[in-house]
């Protein structure tokens, strides 16, 4: 069977969580599936899938434009972005800073700081299509908006805080918390999504 490479960009935020979030997911599923720190060009060559963390998304910006790998990105087929990397992945953000650009590849609207600063952070219940898990949030953007070819997979009261798009055979997970810190069930669902991509076929249901 094909070894699938899932990347994680490494600059900053929860880059260690999401690394073992990713392998620990991967073994749950039974997949061998190689889990790399993504942070040069040369990384990203034959990725199945990036996960962008958490972090601070001007920040990750001017990272990923320094190394010059900002374009390519766009050409790894599955991406599954948390806070900042949910920032990474809308079309449309509020309050971005006037260098700031984002990749632009899903159907949401999304307001950078809409929580306010580091110390407007909270942990909640919520309930997912995915099964009921504690969310932290921590300076969380919040998505005012989606397109009509985006699904829900969770909201916190009335907001979206989960949702994905199929566009194009692309596959794009956005989440507004951060999964990495107390479950590894979306990095399942990620890795999951990717294999379906690939027509492998999994013990779990997709
Ligand atoms: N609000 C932050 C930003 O602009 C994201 C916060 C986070 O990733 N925890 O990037």
């Amino acid at each position: 069977m094909k070894q699938l490479k899932i990347g994680i960009l490494a600059y900053h935020g929860d880059v260690e969580e999401h690394l073992e979030a990713a392998k620990n997911a991967a073994k749950k599923l039974k997949q061998n599936i190689e889990v790399i720190p993504v942070r040069i060009k040369e990384d990203i060559i034959n990725l199945a899938g990036l996960i962008i963390p958490g972090g601070e998304s001007t920040t990750l910006y001017k990272l990923c434009q320094r190394e010059g790998i900002f374009e390519q990105i766009k050409q790894v087929k599955n991406i599954f972005g948390t806070c900042a990397g949910a920032i990474m992945l809308a079309k449309t953000v509020d309050n971005k800073t006037p260098d700031q650009k984002t990749l632009e590849l899903m159907d949401i609207e999304i307001d950078r700081n809409a929580y306010g600063r580091q110390n407007d952070s909270f942990e909640t219940e919520i309930k997912t299509e995915l099964g009921n898990i504690k969310a932290v949030f921590i300076r969380a953007p919040r998505i005012k908006s989606v397109g009509k070819n985006i699904k829900v997979l969770a909201k916190n009261q009335d907001e979206v805080i989960a949702c994905e798009q199929r566009i194009n055979g692309n596959y794009y997970l956005a989440l507004c918390f951060h999964p990495e810190l107390t479950t590894t069930i979306f990095h399942e669902y990620f890795i999951k999504k990717i294999a379906g991509t690939f027509n492998l076929i999994l013990t779990l249901d997709s």
